[in-house]
This record gives C-alpha cells, sequence and structure tokens, in this order.
C-alpha cells in the first residue's frame, strides 16, 4: 500500500488483504500518519480529503475498503470499470489517461492497464517520479488473466512514458514474490522470506515486460508460455494458455481413491512423480458409473477409514484428462497401494467431474520449498455430533522440491475453534471449500513432521484468506504416505491405536467390493 501526500487531498493505493480492525487497523494506523503529517505541515485534517484508490479490484487489494467507508473526510472508490472510470473521468476506457490532483503542484497520472485484471490502473507520480503498477509489473509472478488485454496495456504504459519523456525513478509493484536469486520466486501463498528481492524495479524491466510480451504475441497461441526474467516471471492463467499436446503423458497412471460422504462420488489423487508423464498432483471428484455403487460398500461411517483405497487405470494421456477431454476411465481397484501388495478387489469405471480441485506442475528444479509445512484440504464430510459441527476433510501435503514426501491425511475442525472475521453463519462454507490451503506455523515442512495421528490437535492457518482464519485441527489417522522422487517407498506409516486389526470395527470399514453377474 502507498501513501502519497497533497495539500489538498491525499491517496492512498489500495487497502490491504485483510478486513480485520482488530488483527490490521489499517485505517488507524494511515489516519495516525496523517495526523502526524498535518502536525508537521501546521494543516487541520479536515481540511485534507482522503481518497482511497485501487490498483486492480483483487481481494487482497481492496479488504480494507470496510475501514474507511462512511469515515469523515474520506472518499473511497468503487472497484469494478465503470466506478474507476467515473472517479478519474476517464471517457474511453482504457484509452484515456487521468490526472489525478492531490495539490496544484502534484499530479498523479491515471493509466488503465486492463489484463491481470478488468479494472487494473497504473499511477504514476509526477512529482517523485514513481510508477506504480500494482501487480501488473512487481518483483514477482505476473499473473495474466487476459492476454491480449495485458500486451496493449503493457505496451500503452510503456508509451504513455516514452512519448512524454516523463522520468521514471523506480517502479513499485504490490508484492514481492522473487529471492535474491534470480529467477527463483517463493511459493504462492508462502509466509516466510527471510530472503526477498529488493521492490524497486526500473524501466528497463517495463521494457523487458513489453519485448516479452509482444514476442509471444506475434509468436501465436500454440506458442504461448511462463516465461522466467531474472526479477519476474510472466505467468500466464492457464485459460489463456494454449493445450497440453494431445495424447502426450500417456501411461498407466495411479491415483488414491478415497470414499466421501457424498452419494457414488469418490475423491481420487494421482500418485505423482518428479518426472514426465506423471508430474502432476491432481485431485478430482469421481463418479463411480459401475459396478453399481450400491454394489460397492463404500463405507458409511467415515469416521476412521484406516485404509486406503488405490486404483490402477489402463493406458491413457495424462495431457488428455488435464485438456478436458477425457470424461470416463476404467480401473482396477485395490484395498490397500497397488504398488505395495495392495489386494485386488474388482475393475469400476469412473466419471470424472470437472474441473479438476487441483493441479499443480512439479518441477525437478525447483529450489524453494514451502515453508512451514503446507497442506491443501477436501471436504470427506460435515456432521453435527452432540450438537457440534465435526467437519472431516482430507489433507494432501503439498509437493514442491524433490525427493518430497507424498502424504494424505484425515482430520476434522470443530468450527467452533477457529478464530476468523467472517460471520459465524459463512464460516462453515469456508471451512469446507474444496482445495482450501493450509500451513501449519512451528512445523517446518519435513517427513518428521507430517502430519499423523501422533501430531494430536494442530494449528492451522488457512492461507490467501482475508478473514485471516485460524483452526484446531484433530489429526485422526494418516492414510498413506510414500517418498519422492518416485513416491514409490512407504515413510513407515507408524499403525495408530484408534483400533487394531482384530476389532469389529474394521470389519465395518472393510471396503468389500461385490463383482455384479449381470
Ligand atoms: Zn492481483
Ligand atoms: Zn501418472
Amino acid at each position: 500500500m502507498y501513501l502519497l501526500f497533497g495539500t489538498k487531498k491525499i491517496l492512498l493505493i489500495d487497502s490491504g488483504a485483510t478486513v480485520s480492525l482488530t488483527s490490521f487497523p489499517i485505517r488507524q494506523h494511515v489516519e495516525t500518519i496523517i495526523n502526524r503529517w498535518c502536525i508537521n505541515k501546521k494543516k487541520k485534517r479536515e481540511d485534507l480529503k482522503l481518497v482511497v484508490a485501487h490498483t486492480h479490484n483483487h481481494l487482497d487489494h481492496i479488504a480494507g475498503d470496510g475501514q474507511f467507508q462512511g469515515q469523515l473526510f474520506t472518499t473511497v472508490v468503487g472497484t469494478t470499470v465503470e466506478n474507476v472510470s467515473y472517479f478519474f473521468k476517464l471517457s474511453k476506457w482504457p484509452y484515456s489517461i487521468g490526472t489525478f490532483a492531490l495539490d496544484n503542484q502534484r499530479q498523479v497520472a491515471i493509466i488503465p492497464i486492463p489484463g491481470h485484471e478488468n479494472a487494473s490502473i497504473a499511477f504514476y507520480d509526477c512529482t517523485t517520479g514513481l510508477l506504480f503498477t500494482g501487480d501488473s509489473l512487481l518483483p514477482g509472478r505476473l499473473y495474466i488473466a487476459n492476454f491480449s488485454a495485458n500486451v496493449d496495456s503493457i505496451q500503452r504504459l510503456l508509451y504513455f512514458i516514452e512519448s512524454n519523456h516523463l522520468n521514471v525513478n523506480a517502479i513499485l509493484g504490490a508484492h514481492i514474490e522473487m529471492t535474491q536469486i534470480d529467477k527463483v520466486d517463493y511459493p504462492i501463498g508462502a509466509t516466510y522470506q527471510p530472503k526477498e528481492r529488493l521492490l524497486n524495479l526500473s524501466l528497463d524491466h517495463l521494457h523487458q515486460l513489453n519485448n516479452e510480451l509482444q514476442e509471444q504475441w506475434k509468436a501465436g497461441f500454440d506458442q504461448r508460455h511462463k516465461a522466467y526474467y531474472d526479477a519476474f516471471i510472466v505467468d500466464p492463467n492457464p485459460s489463456q494458455l494454449p493445450p497440453y499436446p494431445s495424447n502426450g503423458r500417456m501411461a498407466e497412471h495411479g491415483f488414491i481413491l478415497l470414499p466421501l460422504s457424498t452419494l457414488d462420488l469418490v475423491w481420487i489423487s494421482h500418485k505423482p512423480m518428479f518426472r514426465t508423464p506423471h508430474d502432476f498432483q491432481l485431485v478430482l471428484m469421481a463418479k463411480v458409473t459401475h459396478p453399481n455403487v450400491n454394489s460397492l460398500s463404500l463405507p458409511t461411517n467415515t469416521n476412521v477409514l484406516q485404509n486406503q483405497w488405490t486404483i490402477l487405470p489402463d493406458l491413457w494421456s495424462l495431457n488428455n484428462l488435464l485438456n478436458g477431454n477425457m470424461t470416463t476411465f476404467s480401473a482396477q481397484l485395490f484395498i490397500g497401494n497397488f504398488e505395495q501388495g495392495g489386494q485386488y478387489l474388482c475393475n469400476i469405471t469412473l466419471e470424472i467431474v470437472w474441473p479438476p480441485l487441483t493441479i499443480v506442475q512439479l518441477n525437478a528444479s525447483e529450489i524453494e520449498p514451502y515453508q512451514p509445512l503446507r497442506y491443501s484440504s477436501y471436504l470427506l464430510s460435515n456432521m453435527i455430533v452432540n450438537n457440534q459441527t465435526e467437519i472431516h476433510l482430507y489433507l494432501l501435503h503439498q509437493i514442491r522440491v524433490q525427493p518430497d514426501f507424498d502424504t494424505i491425511a484425515h482430520a476434522t475442525i470443530d468450527p467452533f475453534n477457529c478464530t476468523t472475521d467472517i460471520e459465524r453463519e459463512k464460516l462453515v462454507d469456508l471451512l469446507t471449500k474444496n482445495g482450501n490451503e493450509w500451513a501449519f506455523p512451528g512445523l517446518n515442512n519435513e517427513l518428521l513432521n507430517r502430519l499423523t495421528v501422533s501430531s494430536g490437535v494442530v494449528r492451522a492457518q488457512l492461507l490467501n484468506d482475508i478473514y485471516s482464519t485460524v483452526c484446531s485441527m484433530s489429526i485422526i489417522e494418516e492414510i498413506q504416505c510414500t517418498l519422492g522422487p518416485d513416491f514409490y517407498d512407504n515413510c513407515h506409516v507408524t499403525s495408530h491405536s484408534v483400533c487394531n486389526s482384530s476389532s469389529l470395527l474394521t470389519i465395518l470399514f472393510f471396503w468389500l467390493c461385490f463383482q455384479k453377474e449381470l
């Protein structure tokens, strides 16, 4: 966030990624700075107007708006293209250039740059020569939601600077995601960045970005790709990239298969490797279409599973699945890991529920690990037990730097044991969202620290959450764990004490698979 002072107006660029007045009192902080400035300049607060504007309409840039709305001497600019055009008098979005005067001397130019987001704008401060580019140019990943718009926007921004012979002392973006090592970034959602790159970029970087975009544009859609520069990474959204080559990554792609409380749906997680054709962490929901779901005795009581199921499909192309060109496949179903002496049960046919819940490509040359421990979560069931909500989740360890480990745990959350700024009625919806990412503060991302029943109750921080949600999670069991980079070998899952193999429960939970003779 940036705060620019004039003698009539003060401009706050972005309002932060956190809603809460208590954990993140952004307005109070800004007003303290303004009051101090007023004392220094012998000004009265009521003679100054605070304007809160945004580099673009993403939640992590506007979440603090509520603290400013309706406050004295304060205007909050809306976040849509219409709101921004109206406020800055941009008659022909995105071609008009606006001016915003902080006083008679200090003018800020407003340059529309849609691409990262529809309502993206850049601010150029004529007095200091600072160019504020939001998420469109920063030392990190430049996500592009609309590639063609972004190509034009960056070219227009550069043309605006050069044709007006403007001096750019620094380009200031809204995040730092690069390390001090060229081309190496921290993972998305990182909460610990001990060796960040400098924030300042220069006009050279704007030239680099423009050249890259122009080249990719001329090369055509089929050649479009992620591009690594020392200080930033051009990272078009998957929807803006060409599909994977058809029939590529042809192999027998094994998956872990786990039951869900939703009738006839199952959760499947691809068995990854750091090399092609298996270089993806991929999680999907699927529907069992054959045999009839009733003849597969799915464990209806999912309080403790105690087992894993795996599937070994026929040969097919993972690329075709990723491209959305494969809707159904058949596979052999095993109880236990088919690579580790699992027991064959029967053949099943699965229909993929589109879109996938998680698609992460693994990169063998990645060196910057997730830190601390991180898992993605998927809803297993949501029950009321003794008047208490009990949310059961599958947790999948996020793989990034080899050798790493592929593990799935089963955890429960009682929403009552969370601290959050979201209204209580909406908390369950937030916690049960598939693909939520959680960090476990205080637990280094190491095999020894992985979540097992002996972890007991752990503190989990929901990432990318403007409501600062932190929950206590109880780890009920570890369902599977294998070691990378090939993920064949077991991590020696220690058997837990909930119940032993001889107990009746095990028989109850055992998922029998009857072959129907039709
Ligand atoms: Zn953004
Ligand atoms: Zn595979």
